[in-house]
């Protein structure tokens, strides 16, 4: 396909709608309509052509990806360019995000920023090594002076690695606006990547958005595989619906030469052939990354681990890229109401991809002919609790017992086999559940914390205090505080991780296991036994205080392990070592040579310290010594005499 002009592409397709955009979202508009394409030039090899290992938006973990993932064929060192003229305005160098990082702030305003560096150009590098003298760290961020390093564009200002959160080498490259959001550098143009590949409909979720609401006539969330093996196309027959309902997307794309499945960031929902919901990932502000949370649906991620892309907007939403959200993306269809559903995904190149199907509203039946999709006895979603009972005709009544006295509940639907009963969980917090047949079940539901307001959670041994910066939604909350009968500590947990967090919940907890003297505990995550995860807290009479950034099972296990350093080698003037830490992980290092400062570069994905002296041609002779801490507060020490 050829290359075109992503703008004119639109305008051409969607003529009226964009322009309408163009009108209201004009200082959006101006951000690519200020920049000429040929402003910027490719980074890598500008005159070949290049692939990526990732898009601008594609839905990360915990945030859209903020610029695009460039190859640098398998390894490190390769030349990286100045994509303009310019001058550097920022030098970082550290061991998690960007890594070593280098920014240029160009004339017109934007800025550029290429990350995983393994090494900077040597008069940004001897910059660097002696402002890491002065302040004594390894870690720096740099703010040179405006013109103190100015650069041009092809310039070589680094050489390409894999340093900091990154986990393969590549360089990441973004463009940003003025104001500092990241903009998509595939649609200011670059001939170097191409792609006439269109995106790929995977699967599409449709979710009931209330109590009273039935997909296939059931509650809940109904996955539909959309592409059919046999003809290789989009399939999907009609589904019946009733009430309000939101439908979600597992979509990715690919470019050409590279089988990374990316990010689309345009997707339109038309509804009987009007636009109904419009999201255009364009720019990112990094204010709102954590919003990733609620863009994407959280719970289905952690049940199926697909990462579904919600088209429809959650109450509290602050994303900025929903060009259009008639009644925020929700459908609501009525019994004998037919909607003709079109979705359409397009990637930075204006390569299209759709799926097409039909809603038909149907009444609300409580017997069903279908198989009921029951996961667990129980099971949580939104506001409604579901339970699932084996069906028993004569007696199908349950009793569902809370705080305040206890409500009888008929099955909402059932089948041959089993009866679903739903519990509206704003109306009720049930505690315990009496079947027909006498069988109890325990639910202890032990708060409903609602978002965006200061809440605590006082028990009897423990309390959590949640701040308003906290939830995203109202949540039901299980936790429960008890002591291990194998280890004899205190166990807290938090369970259902069916809800993302915003910010932190501070908890308390009085101790009540045994432990021969609590120096040196701390607390860790221990959803994975095997591999306890360090959350840090602190202990003070008897009462353990740490923050929860997840939900699981967090214990105490104490970290009497110094870190270990080996020598690996001196040579050329440079002294390696490798440091390890079992549970706890390094917090801190810090190296002297014959007394003075001595800067160690840290790469921790190989364990590997190495020295570098503000004058490389001094000799490394003489008193050597390394200081290593562990999060626990252990510490490490390698002295040697160099000669
Ligand atoms: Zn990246």
């Amino acid at each position: 396909m050829k290359k075109r002009n992503y703008w004119k592409l639109r305008l051409n397709k969607k003529y009226i709608f964009w322009l309408l955009i163009l009108l209201l979202a004009a200082p959006l508009q101006a951000q690519y309509g200020n920049i000429d394409k040929d402003y910027f030039e490719f980074p890598i090899q500008p005159k070949k052509e290049n692939y990526l290992s990732g898009n601008m938006g594609e839905l990360r973990s915990s945030h859209f990806h903020a610029g695009i993932d460039i190859k640098t064929e398998g390894k490190q060192g390769m030349e990286v360019h100045s994509s303009a003229d310019g001058f550097v305005s920022r030098i970082r160098v550290g061991t998690g995000g960007y890594g070593n990082c280098i920014y240029v702030e160009h004339p017109n305003g934007t800025s550029t920023v290429y990350a995983h560096l393994r090494n900077f150009n040597e008069v940004l590098a001897q910059y660097t090594l002696e402002e890491q003298y002065k302040r004594k760290s390894f870690a720096v961020n740099l703010f040179p002076k405006r013109n103190e390093f100015p650069v041009k564009q092809g310039q070589i200002i680094g050489y390409s690695g894999n340093s900091g959160s990154s986990t393969g080498p590549h360089l990441h490259f973004e463009i940003r606006s003025s104001d500092q959001k990241v903009l998509d550098p595939l649609r200011i143009g670059f001939n170097q990547i191409k792609d006439n590949i269109p995106p790929v409909l995977e699967r599409l979720a449709i979710k009931t958005m209330s109590i009273h609401s039935r997909v296939n006539d059931q509650f809940g969330r109904f996955e539909f595989n959309l592409r059919d093996e046999n003809s290789q196309g989009l399939n999907l027959d009609t589904v019946q619906v009733n009430g309000r309902i939101g439908l979600e997307l597992y979509a990715f794309d690919q470019l050409n030469g590279a089988s990374n499945r990316n990010g689309v960031p345009l997707i339109d929902v038309y509804v009987n052939d009007e636009l109904y919901f419009s999201q255009d990932i364009d720019s990112i502000d990094f204010a709102l990354q954590k919003n990733i949370l609620i863009h994407t649906n959280y719970q289905a991620e952690r049940e199926t681990r697909r990462r579904y892309n919600k088209l429809y907007v959650d109450d509290g939403n602050p994303l900025q890229f929903y060009v259009k959200r008639m009644n925020d993306g929700f459908l609501h269809v009525k019994p004998n109401e037919i909607k003709h559903v079109r979705i359409e995904a397009e990637d930075a190149y204006g390569n299209q991809s759709l799926v097409q199907f039909v809603l038909k509203g149907t009444e609300n039946i409580t017997c069903i002919s279908d198989e009921i999709k029951s996961r667990e006895s129980t099971y949580t979603l939104d506001n409604t609790l579901m339970l699932f009972q084996k069906r028993d005709s004569v007696n199908d009544k349950i009793t569902v017992y809370n705080k305040e006295g206890s409500a009888v509940y008929e099955p909402s639907y059932y089948n041959n086999d089993q009866n679903v009963y739903l519990i509206d969980l704003r109306k009720s917090l049930p505690r315990e559940v009496v079947f027909p047949n006498g069988e109890k079940q325990e639910i202890h539901y032990s708060d409903r914390v609602p978002a965006a307001s200061e809440h605590s959670f006082l028990a009897d041994t423990y309390s959590l205090q949640f701040s308003k910066n906290t939830l995203f939604d109202t949540i039901y909350l299980r936790a429960s505080h008890y002591v291990d009968e194998e280890t004899k500590h205190d166990v807290l947990e938090i369970s259902d991780d069916i809800y993302p967090l915003k910010g932190g919940i501070i908890a308390q907890v009085q101790l009540l296991g045994e432990y021969d003297s609590l120096d040196q505990y701390h607390v860790y995550s221990v959803d994975n036994p095997r591999y306890p995860s360090f959350a840090g807290g602190t202990i003070e009479d008897g009462k353990l205080n740490f923050t929860i950034y997840g939900f699981g099972k967090y214990t105490l296990l104490k970290d009497l392990e110094p870190p270990t350093i080996k020598k690996r080698s001196v040579e050329n003037n440079i002294i390696t070592v490798t440091i390890s830490d079992e549970l706890s992980g390094i917090n801190n290092f810090e190296a002297h040579l014959n007394g003075e400062w001595l800067l160690m570069n840290y790469e921790p994905k190989l364990n590997l310290l190495w020295s570098e002296q503000l004058d490389k041609n001094k000799p490394l002779k003489g008193e050597f010594e390394l200081k290593v801490a562990d999060n626990a507060g252990n510490e490490s020490i390698l002295k040697l005499n160099i000669e």
